[in-house]
């Protein structure tokens, strides 16, 4: 017998065709691509989308990336960190042209989301960490706190490898300005700006203590990146004090 979808469940598995709009470099490795998706039913501050190409043989391969923008909109941003030894990446920031038509399934996750204020009722801090691309749906959710204009108090600690591989940089500087301004700290791993404090180097746990909202404040906390750099935060946050069931974790690969 066929089995038959009810619509809510085919909404949820369907495959949506959006056409890239816009394709710019990022930094020297990664692109922002803006796509067009007529049936976009809009996504939270935080959500991700799947990716999937098929080659002319038909194989296909499928690959997450999270939405830098959020709200109802049917245009949805995504920026890619080219994996010089990657399948999906490499054709995606390198190969991929304004016209073209993707794949798309989503929005999809509902635990590594963030809601105004408004909806939440929730006054407490929000520490943002990223590593790397884990900056991109850690973006939609400072976006959607400016729109709109949430009294929540907002940081952000950024572990990058240089002041060049920066995602949003002018964004991000901005955002730092203005009312309920977002707190930006950075951690540069392999190179820093000339008149840096600190010598680049990896994140330590005395750097993290530093850079994030005290666990006495008991913020809640939306860390994303490599897989390994997840795990590593986690661990020293949890030794910080902060409770496990305030840490959102969002892992995109890799050791
Ligand atoms: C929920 C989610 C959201 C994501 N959002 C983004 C995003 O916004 N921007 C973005 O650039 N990527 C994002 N990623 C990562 C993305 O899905 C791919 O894993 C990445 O683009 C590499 O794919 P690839 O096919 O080029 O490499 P693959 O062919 O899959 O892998 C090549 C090699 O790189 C390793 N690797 C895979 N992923 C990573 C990683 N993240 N870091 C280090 N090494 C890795 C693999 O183990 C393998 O050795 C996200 C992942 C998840 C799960």
């Amino acid at each position: 017998m066929d089995a038959v979808l009810e619509p809510a469940a085919a909404a949820r598995t369907a495959w949506r065709v959006g056409t890239v709009v816009e394709a710019r470099p990022e930094t020297s490795t990664a692109r922002r691509i803006v796509l067009e998706v007529p049936d976009w039913p809009g996504n939270d501050a935080g959500q991700h989308l799947d990716v999937r190409l098929t080659a002319p043989d038909g194989y296909q391969a499928t690959r997450s990336y999270s939405i830098a923008s959020a709200g109802a909109s049917t245009r949805v941003e995504l920026a890619v960190d080219e994996l010089p030894d990657g399948e999906v990446s490499p054709f995606l920031v390198q190969d991929l042209a304004v016209g073209d038509q993707l794949e798309l399934h989503g929005p999809l996750g509902g635990y590594f989301v963030w809601m105004p204020q408004s909806e939440t009722h929730d006054e407490r801090p929000v520490q943002l960490i990223a590593g790397g691309s884990g900056v991109v749906p850690l973006l939609a959710m400072v976006r959607s706190h400016r729109a709109t204009v949430d009294p929540t108090a907002f940081r952000l600690l950024y572990a990058v490898r240089a002041p060049d591989d920066v995602f949003y940089s002018r964004e991000l500087a901005e955002l730092t300005a203005g009312p309920n301004p977002l707190r930006l700290d950075f951690v540069y791993s392999r190179r820093a700006p000339h008149d840096w404090p600190v010598p680049a180097g990896r994140i330590t746990r005395e750097a993290l203590e530093a850079f994030v909202v005290p666990a006495a404040q008991r913020p809640r906390v939306y860390l994303c990146g490599s897989t390994g750099f997840v795990e590593r935060i986690a661990g020293w946050l949890i030794e910080l004090g902060h409770a496990p069931g305030d840490i959102r974790t969002e892992r995109f690969g890799g050791s």
